[in-house]
């Protein structure tokens, strides 16, 4: 099985918002919806103040409250990976999903079916990396198989000091953040 992650240098990333834009036009994802999105938090104590940017999207957790909580299996896990993602055509828009997600990860659709980051899916089966990674001018999105020890984001988190967005919902989310 294929565990694919998103590792994310906050040290690196400067906000500029490329990684959004970049999935936009990729996934045709509509004005006033977006399925990434950056947060800028003020760290430590003053005087000793860092600004923390981080670009956020679905976790592609390994335990996706999203889908068990999904009733017509509209939201599933892809098979053999981590990957989750939403039959259009399965879902009622009932918006259980929305509710479950510790993340904010998933909005409406004007059609009316839920939709979110799918890790750009389309892409990694033509063996290109998720668009929001190809673009980031400060390269410090990286993406790979954290079940594979010799993958560079399997390297990386073992490297480096690293967290993951309230691990406290254990959902063991799959999109590490670099410290
Ligand atoms: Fe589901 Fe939310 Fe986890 Fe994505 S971040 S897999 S939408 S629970
Ligand atoms: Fe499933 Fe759609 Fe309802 Fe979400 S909104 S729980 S994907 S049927
Ligand atoms: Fe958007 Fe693809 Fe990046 Fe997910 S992996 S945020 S769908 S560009």
């Amino acid at each position: 099985m294929k565990r694919y992650g998103m590792v994310i240098d906050t040290l690196k990333c400067i906000g500029c918002g490329d990684c959004v834009v970049a999935c936009k036009t990729e996934n045709k994802v509509p004005e006033g919806l977006c399925r990434d999105w950056i947060v800028e938090e003020v760290k430590g104590e003053y005087p000793h103040l860092q600004m923390e940017y981080r670009s956020e999207r679905c976790n592609h957790c390994l335990h996706p409250l999203c889908v068990y909580a999904c009733p017509t299996g509209a939201s599933h896990i892809k098979k053999g990976t981590n990957i989750t993602l939403v039959h259009p055509e399965l879902c009622t828009g009932c918006k259980a999903c929305i509710a479950a997600c510790p993340y904010d990860a998933r909005f409406v659709m004007p059609q009316g079916y839920v939709s979110k980051c799918t890790f750009c899916d389309h892409r990694l089966e033509k063996g290109q990396l998720p668009a929001c990674v190809s673009v980031c001018p400060t390269h410090c999105m990286y993406f790979g198989d954290l079940n594979d020890p010799l993958s560079e984001v399997s390297q990386l988190l073992k490297r480096r000091k690293w967290k993951v967005l309230a691990p406290e919902a254990g959902t063991k989310p799959q999109v590490y953040y670099l410290t």
